[in-house]
C-alpha cells in the first residue's frame, strides 16, 4: 500500500477564485500569477483552471517554454524580465511579455517583426526597494525604449510592499502616479491584497497571485470572508497510535510531555513533505474531521496528534493538514509563517491529485 499523504488541488475552486478577481476588477484584464509550479498547485493544472484569464505571468523561462508547448496562446509576462541577453532572445521566439526592471535590459531586446519587439513592461520601485527603477531611469527607459521601438508601446508596472496593510499603498501609488505621469501605456500595479482592499490601484491589468489559490494576503482577514476557496487541500491518516502515561515524553528532543493518561495519534506526514517544522504543539489539525492539535516536534516523515477529543480514532483514521475544513493560513499563522509559503513548500515525494 502507498503511503497515504496526497494533496488534492480543486480546480473548481481555482475557477472560483479567478471570478472572484473578475468580480472585484471588472475592468481590469487579469494576469493569474503561476510562479513557483501555481504556488505549488501544478502549472497543468493552472493552465487548465486558469484558461479565462488574459494572461499567465511567472519568472521562470523553463517553465513559460512548457506552456507554450501544452499550448497556451495568450499574453505570457515574465516578472522579473530576462537575466541574460540570451532570455530576451527566447522570449522573441515564445512571444513572451518581459518585464525590464534594469535599463541593461532594454540593450537586450530583439525584434519580433519589421520593427516591433515582445510586449514590454517597465517596473518603477514604489518603495519595495527590491526591482524597478526610480522616476527618472523610468522616464528615460521609457523614452529610449519608444525610440528603438517605435510599433510597441510600453506598459509601466510597479508592485507594493505594504498594500496588505490599510493605507499602505498610499504613498507607492501616488509615487508611480507622479513617475508615470503623460507617459502613454498600460497599467498594472495590483496584487492580490490590492486588488481586495485597494480599488485604485487595479489599473489596466492586475496580477493576482496567492488569492487565485484560496489563501488570504492579510494577517487579519481569513480567505472566506474575502469570498475565496482553498483550492488545495493536504491529508493523510494515522498510521499508528500511542498511550502515553503522566511524564511520558513525544517525539525528537521530548518537546511535549502527558500530563495525564492520553491517546496519542502518529500522522503520516512531515517536514520533507512540506509540513513546517516550526509548527509548535498546538498547531490546529483535523481527525476523523474534529479539530485538535499537534503534539511534540515535527519529525522528517511523521508528525504526532492529540486524540482526547477524538476517542474513536483508530489507525487509518483521516487526518486534513490543511484545506476545505482547515485553512492554510490558520496553520501557517500557528508556525510564524504565511499561507504562501506552505502551499510553495508542499514537496515532489506527496502525490497530487487533480479534483475536477
Ligand atoms: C508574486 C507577484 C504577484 C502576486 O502577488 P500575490 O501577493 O500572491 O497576489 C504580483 N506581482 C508580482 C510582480 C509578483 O512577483
Amino acid at each position: 500500500m502507498s503511503r497515504p499523504i496526497v494533496a488534492e488541488v480543486s480546480l473548481p475552486s481555482l475557477r472560483h477564485n479567478l471570478a472572484r478577481v473578475r468580480e472585484l476588477a471588472p475592468h481590469s484584464k487579469v494576469w493569474a500569477v503561476v510562479k513557483a509550479n501555481a504556488y505549488g498547485h501544478g502549472v497543468e493544472r493552472a493552465l487548465q483552471a486558469f484558461s479565462e484569464a488574459d494572461g499567465l505571468a511567472l519568472l521562470e523561462f523553463d517553465t513559460a517554454q512548457r506552456l507554450r508547448e501544452l499550448g497556451w496562446m495568450k499574453p505570457i509576462l515574465m516578472l522579473e524580465g530576462a537575466f541574460e541577453p540570451e532570455d530576451a532572445r527566447l522570449a522573441s521566439r515564445l512571444d513572451l511579455s518581459l518585464v525590464v526592471h534594469r535599463p541593461d535590459q532594454l540593450d537586450w531586446l530583439v525584434p519580433t517583426t519589421a520593427g516591433a519587439t515582445v510586449p514590454v513592461y517597465l517596473k518603477f520601485n514604489s518603495g519595495m526597494n527590491r526591482l524597478g527603477m526610480d522616476a527618472r531611469a523610468l522616464r528615460s527607459a521609457h523614452a529610449k525604449f519608444c525610440a528603438s521601438w517605435p510599433q510597441t508601446l510600453p506598459a509601466l508596472m510597479t508592485h507594493f510592499a505594504n498594500s496588505d496593510l490599510p493605507g499602505g499603498a498610499d504613498e507607492a501609488i501616488a509615487a508611480f502616479d507622479a513617475a508615470c505621469k503623460g507617459l502613454p501605456g498600460e497599467r498594472s500595479l495590483a496584487n492580490s491584497a490590492a486588488i481586495l482592499a485597494v480599488g485604485a490601484s487595479h489599473g489596466d491589468w492586475v496580477r493576482p497571485g496567492v488569492m487565485l489559490y484560496g489563501a488570504t494576503p492579510f494577517a487579519d482577514r481569513d480567505a472566506r470572508s474575502l469570498g475565496l476557496l482553498p483550492a488545495m487541500r493536504l491529508s493523510s491518516r494515522l498510521i499508528a497510535t500511542q498511550t502515553l502515561q503522566p511524564g511520558d515524553s513525544v517525539g525528537y528532543g521530548a518537546r511535549f510531555r502527558a500530563q495525564s493518561v492520553m491517546r496519542i495519534g502518529v500522522v503520516a506526514c512531515g517536514y520533507a513533505d512540506g509540513y513546517p517544522r516550526h509548527a509548535p504543539t498546538g498547531t490546529p489539525i483535523l481527525v476523523d474531521g474534529v479539530r485538535t492539535r499537534t503534539v511534540g516536534r515535527v519529525a522528517m516523515d511523521m508528525l504526532m496528534v492529540d486524540l482526547t477529543g477524538v476517542p474513536q480514532a483508530r489507525i487509518g483514521s483521516a487526518v486534513q493538514l490543511w484545506g476545505d475544513q482547515l485553512s492554510i493560513d490558520e496553520v501557517a499563522r500557528s508556525a510564524d509563517t504565511i499561507g504562501y509559503e506552505l502551499m510553495c513548500a508542499v514537496a515532489p515525494r506527496v502525490p497530487v491529485v487533480t479534483v475536477s
